[in-house]
């Protein structure tokens, strides 16, 4: 079972994982129709390396016309989120459950910011990619074996993204689906550091501020206080 429809979710998915993230104006509403069900992840390099690359990516080329992935990923770990919907990176090629030729409507396309003639991957840059791609394929229920090279789709000779170990890749991108980044376990202390804050008015221990709302009173005096008023029994102002 595969996601159905366009990612809305995209933006969300890729903060919760911890990565930074810019939403372009009318992303949401960009792309060449709509999605029909989506199944992997498709990994490409933009081919120019600058910071300028997104708006080839965003508003496309004389010869075809943008978007042309919904994702671009800058070489500071940044993801630029470009388009919803369907957008022309596949191309023609085929790759075991996609649909020969056709793998634009089921793809999300990510742009990694590289000259693809030998330019570096800054890790930081490497890190955001593999995360970025283990959120869409555990959030439309897929594994890594969904997340393909161009240059291993491609019947057209791509060679996109060089320079990167497609196998090592996956093999992290395999673990960070089963590992979630970004969701940091919540511990006992900040528990009771949240606890002590709610009942208090302060999270430091020992002190009992009060609240502005309550007339400067804690949780448990106001609760005292409104019990005396109201009568109950066993309740008493302090
Ligand atoms: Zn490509």
């Amino acid at each position: 079972m595969a996601w159905t429809g366009d990612p809305v979710w995209l933006a969300d998915v890729l903060r919760a994982e911890g990565l930074k993230v810019i939403e372009h104006d009318g992303w949401r509403d960009r792309g060449h129709g709509d999605f029909l069900d989506i199944r992997g992840v498709i990994c490409h390099h933009t081919a120019g390396g600058g910071p300028n690359d997104w708006k080839i990516v965003q508003y496309g080329r004389s010869d075809l016309p943008g978007p042309l992935a919904q994702l671009v990923l800058e070489r500071d770990g940044t993801f630029r989120i470009v388009a919803v919907g369907v957008c022309w990176h596949a191309g023609r090629g085929s790759h075991p459950g996609w649909p020969t030729n056709n793998a634009n409507f089921h793809t999300i396309g990510i742009e990694a910011v590289n000259n693809g003639t030998g330019q570096d991957w800054p890790a930081v840059q490497l890190d955001a990619y593999k995360r970025g791609v283990a959120a869409i394929l555990r959030k439309i229920g897929r594994g890594a074996n969904d997340c393909v090279a161009h240059r291993e789709y491609s019947s057209e000779g791509k060679i996109d993204p060089f320079g990167i170990d497609m196998d090592a890749f996956r093999r992290d991108v395999a673990h960070l689906i089963a590992n979630p980044s970004g969701a940091k376990p919540v511990t006992d202390t900040e528990i009771l550091r949240d606890l002590r804050a709610q009942l208090t008015g302060s999270a430091d221990p020992g002190k009992y501020p009060g609240w502005k709302q309550l007339g400067g009173r804690t949780v448990v005096d106001a609760l005292a206080l409104i019990g005396e008023k109201l009568g109950i029994e066993g309740f008493k102002a302090p």
